[in-house]
């Protein structure tokens, strides 16, 4: 699991505050076959070449902002 903390806008604060950012992956604990596996790789290594690593990170992960002022849990998918 990544972590790392960024400054954006809480909508219960209602003003920008820090927030912890935990990068949770997606396909976390589900059963992966080989054959799938190879598959989801060309798919990456295709969506990386068109759009970018960071992109195609985004895919994979679903990023958990934790406001640290207030607590409140945004989930960007
Ligand atoms: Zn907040």
């Amino acid at each position: 699991m990544l972590t790392a903390t960024e400054m954006r806008f809480c909508a219960t604060c209602q003003r920008d505050t820090n927030h912890i950012v935990v990068l949770v992956d997606k396909s976390y604990g589900k059963q992966v076959k080989p054959e799938q596996r190879r598959k989801e790789f060309f798919k990456d290594f295709v969506t990386g070449w068109a759009a970018g690593p960071f992109l195609a990170n985004m895919d994979r992960f679903a990023r958990h902002s934790i406001c640290e002022n207030c607590g409140t849990k945004v989930i960007d998918e």
